[in-house]
């Protein structure tokens, strides 16, 4: 993987390298979060790995990785309302992921092919307002996709997250059959900030996979178990220290309250699976996750921090 990607997302990294050693790849990911570059280099380094003919390593020059480098292999497929239009009525960018895009999907994938092939399927933005996040994603190594028909030399783009109006219904559905049928080498990842930006019938047939935003806050995770530490709060005392304890890391680090919210969840989420023996525990976890999700929406609606907190915190 890239060495960015190792460095910052150590966890996730390992994740996705065993499923890929183990063969244990599942066909559809949701990749959530906030950080939108680090999600669109995971997807890219993926399809660059399951495609290379040589040794894997980021720097390796077989002619699949320089392709995916490039971003204009002919089996790794970007689908945004600016990318893939040339499939379009009068090869048009519109609003949304169109169905006539979905129609191409599909049928592209009826083909066979030598390749693994990966799709991704995402938001996108481009030209000036793109400049800040074009920078960030060079830092990784990565093109903007080619478009096909128009190509563009240096085209300023960035990757965005899905909501369910790119990705509305009607697309979904003529993709639900191709996304479901376990068809070999394929992969699709579609980015979104949350499973809730998502149609349920994409959510409930892809893995889904948070990827951190703060990943280089230093000691991120010690930071984070501290606070964990207390919860559940056995009283009403131990809550207001944990309010407290979270305002203060506010501060010191800079960080906004959702940040933090979202690292704690990142911590649950990372300790899950070895929680599923102690039912009891799980649940609760569980539980908190759905608290926590909703406390970041109040938050990013800018209502009153301090009562979000103690309602998160408080029994
Ligand atoms: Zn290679």
């Amino acid at each position: 993987m890239d060495t960015i990607l190792s460095k910052n997302f150590e966890f996730t990294t390992n994740f996705f390298e065993n499923a890929i050693t183990k063969s244990k790849l599942f066909h559809s990911y949701l990749l959530t979060g906030n950080n939108n570059i680090a999600k669109y280099a995971f997807a890219l380094n993926i399809a660059r790995i399951l495609n290379c003919t040589g040794n894997k390593s980021e720097n390796c020059e077989c002619l699949n990785c320089k392709w995916i480098r490039t971003n204009s292999h002919p089996a790794v497929m970007t689908f945004s309302p600016i990318d893939f239009t040339h499939v379009n009525d009068k090869g048009q960018s519109k609003e949304n992921i169109t169905i006539a895009q979905a129609r191409f999907i599909k049928e592209e994938l009826s083909k066979t092919s030598t390749y693994h092939r990966v799709l991704i399927i995402l938001d996108a933005i481009e030209g000036k307002e793109a400049t800040s996040e074009y920078e960030e994603l060079k830092k990784f190594n990565i093109s903007p996709p080619i478009q096909v028909n128009t190509p563009e030399e240096n085209r300023i783009w960035a990757p965005k997250s899905l909501k369910i109006n790119i990705f509305s219904s009607d697309t979904a559905n003529t993709l639900l059959k191709t996304i479901e049928e376990p068809f070999d080498r394929i992969t699709f990842f579609f980015l979104a900030n949350s499973k809730e930006d998502m149609l349920q019938t994409i959510v409930s047939r892809c893995q889904c996979v948070n990827i951190p935003s703060y990943p280089n806050l230093p000691n991120n995770f010690s930071i984070i178990e501290k606070i964990t530490k207390n919860y559940p709060p056995k009283d009403d005392l131990t809550s207001l220290l944990i309010v407290e304890h979270i305002k203060k890391i506010s501060q010191e680090f800079d960080m906004p309250l959702v940040k933090i919210l979202e690292e704690l969840e990142n911590f649950y989420w990372k300790n899950l699976p070895n929680d599923l023996k102690n039912s009891r525990h799980y649940r609760g976890i569980v539980t908190f996750l759905n608290k926590l999700e909703k406390a970041k929406k109040q938050l990013e609606s800018y209502v009153n921090t301090d009562s979000v907190l103690e309602n998160l915190f408080l029994k």
